[in-house]
């Protein structure tokens, strides 16, 4: 047995240690270097190297080494099938080779000084059909690499490539940016990049890249820092004391911004800064001689490395917590001045990621535009950044994040385009779009309060509202009430589930803002796409069918009746509260959860609080399995409402968020519009209120179709009130409803859509 044999399992061991050190270190050169030298050792190899692939270049780039000349990294490229090296990619399977000299495929690189190695073992690093690189060693002996030492490279590759792949993006723009040893040039930077829109919009404006404010101060290598010894117990106390006045300052003036989040995100760094263990745990050590600032960071990392290290994720999520609070505290301590938030007027900001409490402070900064630069945004980034009317753009260029300040950029969500420093052509065509845009804007004063179509049918038009601050604009356009308030931002956006008096705060503005009017809160609609920071769900393999929205609610029966006890406090005085229950998929469902609100008012009656008694319990048609059962459930309810978003997703099982299958989401699939139909028909029979509340109810194509089989509300977000009320204005119900049923005659997608253009073509008002 050769002495490499008995290493192998230790090798792969430290490897999966190095791999869970990469996910806290940004350090990939070095993470790379330690590899190599690692393997070579553990394998007695002469030789261990890692070429990564390059998609843009289309090539092979050796980037660590040991045992080859090191100042060939970042220099020596192949493209693939090129070389032995390329040739494992190409092959996708290992290449082992006892004298390599002989291989036909044989290059010699003068650079590299590989000559004198005879034996040459490579495995290709993949991550599914990704191709990531390849993982070489070599040997001067000839014929030295046998089965077992090919399994265990295979193995290392497996580990390699996910930690790589998932760091791919953050090595990329970091070896790049080692590539451009020299200042950032002309030639290098980037000119246009194409992104995918989270919020629409458009922005032209000089960039600023954002940067983590304080991350950086809580380095371990900052202890050694001989300025910050020089502080006392005195400034620490100082510190604090204006950290919590810099908290107390942001809750208020977020307070006013976005109400149902302010108190949210920072009220947990207070508690935290108010919570005798972390206080105390640092005044003990400065007492005892540590420095303030290390004093700090120990504390801190002590608390960060427990919440990491726990298996829930919303006690990992409080590490971020202690750290941004941790950095905040140091910053003061230092003096080291916050970033000028005016800075960032005005500005479209490039980051790496984004927490929604940065998104929020982004937007009291008043930024133009955001791009982020990574894999993707959560859904609660992004419906904020929505509702914060934010254009925001996700991009895969990393290049974007060595931008000089004060670079020029247009984003163009809608369109899914960045320039960078634009063309004088660009520019111009971004003013005339923006001219055109100003010019459509319709302001209250052009909207009427009632909407009738052409030959007088009275049809209402609900706001759809995320964010309490939507409510100004529902009211400017003139909304009839809210068709569906989504409940679960307050709880998306802060790290903690709301407590019931938090909730009644928040549903208490909605009814306050819209006296009079009908006002649908949606119970809380969580799984699927919009998780909650603190709720640990990542055992689901599939959680788009998973434990989603009234699901969640019934298996957390107290989050249910807190969340139902508030709606009914705060509907107090309200002419109507509508409780809306999403995701049902069957009766005994319905049934389960509109027991929960007899029994919170029967707790509320216990109590002696005072509540609304007559609430009106409803369904959110989300599922096709309502279909079938729609007569028995429209007999139920107080009235339904269709999410049409979710209903093409499952009628015709697509996932629209998964760019590979997107031409599948087909609303005008005749499946869809014949179930859309009997929904509707079954409860106008019943006598039932019923809207549509998805996005499909302010497109102009399928307005017609919606009045034409007799839906007679509809919800949709503020900014789309005055369109969706010109296009009513100019239908005539009878011909809405003549063109519907040549939809519903359709059997193809294809048939439906030409019906569509037709329909266009004899309507051009609209
Ligand atoms: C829908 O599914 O159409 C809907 C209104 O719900 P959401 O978009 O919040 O999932
Ligand atoms: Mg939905």
């Amino acid at each position: 047995m050769k002495q490499k044999d008995r290493h192998h399992l230790h090798l792969l061991c430290d490897v999966s240690e190095l791999i869970a050190l990469l996910t806290v270190s940004e350090d990939i050169e070095n993470f790379l270097q330690r590899t190599v030298d690692m393997v070579a050792r553990h394998m007695d190899a002469d030789v261990c190297s890692i070429y990564l692939y390059d998609e843009k270049s289309e090539e092979l780039v050796l980037r660590a080494t040991i045992g080859l000349n090191p100042s060939a990294i970042g220099h020596v490229r192949m493209k693939i099938g090129e070389g032995l090296v390329g040739i494992t990619l190409a092959e996708l399977e290992p290449l082992n080779e006892g004298l390599a000299s002989r291989h036909p495929s044989s290059e010699y690189f003068e650079e590299i000084g590989e000559e004198p190695f005879d034996s040459f073992l490579a495995v290709p690093i993949r991550r599914g059909t990704e191709l990531i690189g390849v993982l070489v060693v070599q040997h001067k002996d000839r014929d030295y690499f046998n089965d077992v030492d090919v399994m265990v490279m295979r193995g290392i590759a497996s580990q390699l490539a996910g930690a790589i792949g998932s760091a791919r993006l953050l090595i990329e723009s970091n070896l790049q940016k080692k590539d451009q040893t020299l200042e950032f040039s002309e030639e290098q930077t980037v000119k246009f990049a194409k992104g995918k829109m989270a919020a629409g919009g458009q922005a032209f404006a000089p960039s600023i890249v954002f940067e983590k404010s304080h991350a950086g101060l809580l380095d371990e290598h900052q202890d050694e820092c001989d300025e910050e010894s020089k502080h006392s117990l005195a400034d620490f106390h100082r510190a604090v004391q204006a950290t919590a006045e810099q908290l107390k300052e942001y809750q208020e003036r977020f307070a006013r911004r976005l109400p149902e989040s302010a108190a949210l995100i920072f009220s947990a760094h207070l508690m935290i800064l108010k919570d005798v263990r972390f206080y105390h745990e640092m005044e003990k050590k400065i007492s005892e001689g540590v420095p303030p600032a290390a004093a700090i960071r120990s504390v801190a990392r002590h608390y960060t490395e427990l919440f990491s290290s726990s298996a829930h994720a919303h006690i990992q999520e409080k590490a971020n917590d202690v750290k941004d609070l941790a950095g905040r505290i140091l910053k003061n301590l230092v003096h080291k001045d916050e970033i000028d938030p005016t800075s960032r007027r005005d500005r479209i900001v490039i980051a790496r990621d984004l927490y929604p409490s940065d998104v929020l402070r982004l937007a009291s900064e008043g930024v133009k535009g955001i791009i982020l630069v990574s894999g993707g945004a959560t859904s609660h980034v992004a419906i904020l950044a929505r509702s914060l009317q934010i254009p925001l753009m996700i991009t895969d260029e990393p290049l974007l994040l060595l931008l000089p300040e004060d670079t020029l950029v247009i984003m163009d969500a809608e369109n899914g385009n960045i320039y960078v420093k634009p063309s004088e052509e660009v520019v111009k065509e971004y003013q005339s779009k923006e001219k055109a845009l100003l010019a459509q804007e319709i302001t209250s004063k052009d909207i009427f309060p009632e909407t009738y179509s052409r030959d007088g049918f009275r049809i209402r038009l609900l706001a759809n509202i995320n964010l309490l601050r939507d409510l100004k604009f529902a009211h400017e356009m003139k909304a009839e009430g809210i068709g569906l308030y989504r409940s679960e931002f307050p709880f998306l956006i802060r790290s903690a589930v709301p407590s019931e008096q938090e909730q009644f705060l928040v549903y208490k503005q909605l009814f306050g803002e819209m006296p009079g009017k009908d006002i649908t809160i949606r119970t809380l609609d969580i799984g699927g796409d919009k998780l909650l920071a603190y709720q640990d769900l990542k055992g689901e393999t599939n959680p788009d069918l998973g434990l989603r929205a009234i699901r969640f609610s019934l298996h957390y029966r107290d989050i249910f009746h807190q969340q139902l006890r508030a709606i009914l406090r705060a509907a107090v005085g309200a002419k109507t509260v509508q409780i809306m229950f999403p995701f049902i998929s069957s009766l005994d469902e319905f049934f389960e959860a509109r027991q929960a609100v007899y029994e919170c008012m029967r707790s509320l009656e216990r109590e002696n609080l005072i509540y609304h008694q007559q609430p009106l319990i409803g369904v959110l048609v989300e599922l096709p399995s309502i279909v079938e059962i729609i007569d028995e459930l429209a007999a139920e309810v107080d009235f339904l409402s269709i999410g049409t978003n979710d209903f093409v997703q499952y009628l015709l099982a697509v996932d629209r968020t998964n760019e590979k299958v997107v031409h599948y989401y087909q609303p005008y699939h005749p499946a869809v519009l014949r179930s859309l139909a009997k929904i509707v028909k079954a409860a106008n029979k019943q006598n039932k209120k019923i809207s549509v509340c998805g996005e499909l109810a302010h497109e102009k194509d399928f307005i017609p179709f919606f009045l034409g089989i007799g839906v007679r509300m509809l919800s949709v977000y503020p900014k789309f009130l005055p369109s969706v009320q010109n296009i009513i204005s100019n239908l005539k119900i009878c011909e809405a409803e003549e063109y519907t049923q040549r939809l519903l005659s359709e059997v193809t997608i294809k048939g439906v859509q030409r019906t569509i253009d037709e329909w266009g073509k004899s309507y051009p008002a609209i």
